[in-house]
């Protein structure tokens, strides 16, 4: 059983398909371990995004995620950081598949939606910036 973490960016809020989102995550056998929705600070997004400081969009990313309320997810299933991957598609939505959530809704390659982690390791980092072992609940 593996762990993962899922954002709704502030362009997915914005458009109002958070169900649209969850549901695809749930006909897909993945289940949601915990949730929220935030309003991250500057500081907060710099601090989740600090992987990404040296990159000539962070600035411009981290104003994109403190510009409304995001959705955070701990998503729970066999091989689920992979699997929510492909169901998100590409960074970039023009070379995201067909069907992805991506191709679907996201309209820029900055606000795209949704944000899944890349490894277990990210994985663990990001999960533990939003949530506490109280608020998992495994299912
Ligand atoms: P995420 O980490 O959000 O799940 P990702 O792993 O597909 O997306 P990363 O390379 O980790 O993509 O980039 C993090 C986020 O930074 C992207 O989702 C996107 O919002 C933004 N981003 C990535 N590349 C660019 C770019 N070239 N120009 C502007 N924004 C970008
Ligand atoms: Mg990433």
């Amino acid at each position: 059983m593996e762990r993962t973490l899922s954002i709704i960016k502030p362009d997915g809020v914005e458009k109002n398909i958070i169900g649209e989102v969850i549901k695809r995550f749930e006909t897909n056998g993945i289940k949601i371990a915990a949730m929220k929705m935030i309003h991250l600070s500057k500081s907060q997004a710099q601090g989740f995004y600090a992987v990404h400081k040296e990159r000539p969009f962070f600035d411009s990313l981290t104003d994109f995620m403190t510009s409304g309320p995001i959705v955070v997810m701990v998503l729970e299933g066999e091989d689920v950081i992979s699997k929510n991957r492909k169901l998100m598609g590409a960074t970039n939505f023009k070379d995201a598949e067909e069907g992805t959530i991506r191709k679907e809704y996201a309209t820029d390659i900055e606000k795209n939606v949704v944000h899944g982690s890349d490894a277990p390791e990210t994985a663990a980092f990001e999960i533990g910036y939003f949530f506490n072992d109280l608020e998992l609940h495994s299912r």
